[in-house]
């Protein structure tokens, strides 16, 4: 059967990696998170000082970039691939708030977006992949055969981050939780190089009022309707 490309894009925390996981799965399709790349690669800036609340060394820290390798390792009793920065396991270190009111920024340096995008792209040469991120259906892929594009309301998805860090253990508030989700729908959303923009022909799904299955049907009779307009 043809493979196809789905490109999942929208905003923070519209659980676009959860539906796309299971959508790859369904379908014996590769996942890729993107943001867990962008994630990655702020990580590493923190922890080799080149960020800070002060500052943001980005000459320097872009010399560096030859020296970050990101490998997706499938972790089978997990069922999804975990991100490997240099080596390492960093799946739960990339997903404090610490790195996520850093991703942006980090995210925005067109040097950074360069490098990942031709990792991701090299990733879908085969097809049969589910990829989520902000600028899959735009600048990854904008020939994926379907693009999806998620909302939701900030107070929803704030919500839903929310649970996720306290179901981890992190110690956190909700406004603060709140606060970064919409600081990095502006700074995605306004940023030159590929802001966060609904592709023209992105199908959009606000996922405000609708379960997990309801999501996950939706978008399989949108792969259905897309695989059969092939045969
Ligand atoms: O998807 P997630 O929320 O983990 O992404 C973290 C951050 O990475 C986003 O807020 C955004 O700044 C950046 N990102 C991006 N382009 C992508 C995926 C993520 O700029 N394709």
């Amino acid at each position: 059967m043809q493979k196809i490309t789905i490109a999942i894009d929208g905003y923070s925390s519209t659980g676009k990696s959860t539906i796309a996981k299971q959508i790859a799965k369904e379908l014996g399709y590769i996942y890729v998170d993107s943001g867990a790349m962008y994630r990655a690669v702020t990580y590493y800036a923190l922890q080799n000082g080149f960020i800070s609340k002060e500052e943001f060394n980005v000459s320097n820290f872009i010399k560096q970039l030859p020296n970050i390798t990101l490998k997706f390792k499938f972790n089978p009793e997990l069922g999804f691939a975990e991100m490997y920065l240099n080596n390492k396991n960093v799946e739960h270190d990339i997903r404090t708030m610490e790195v996520s009111s850093f991703v942006s920024a980090v995210a925005a340096v067109p040097e950074v977006r360069l490098q990942l995008v031709k990792q991701q792209q090299k990733m879908g040469k085969e097809k049969g992949i589910v990829m989520d991120g902000r600028d899959i259906g735009t600048v990854v892929f904008p020939d994926a055969e379907l693009k999806i594009f998620m909302t939701a309301s900030p107070e929803i998805r704030a919500k839903r981050r929310f649970d996720e860090l306290i179901k981890r253990g992190d110690e956190i508030e909700f406004e603060d939780v709140l606060k970064n989700v919409q600081e990095r729908d502006y700074i995605d959303s306004h940023r030159e190089d590929s802001p966060l923009i609904k592709a023209e022909d992105a199908i959009e799904i606000d996922n405000s009022n609708l379960t997990l299955e309801e999501q996950y049907q939706k978008i399989m009779h949108l792969v259905t309707m897309t695989l059969e307009s092939f045969e």
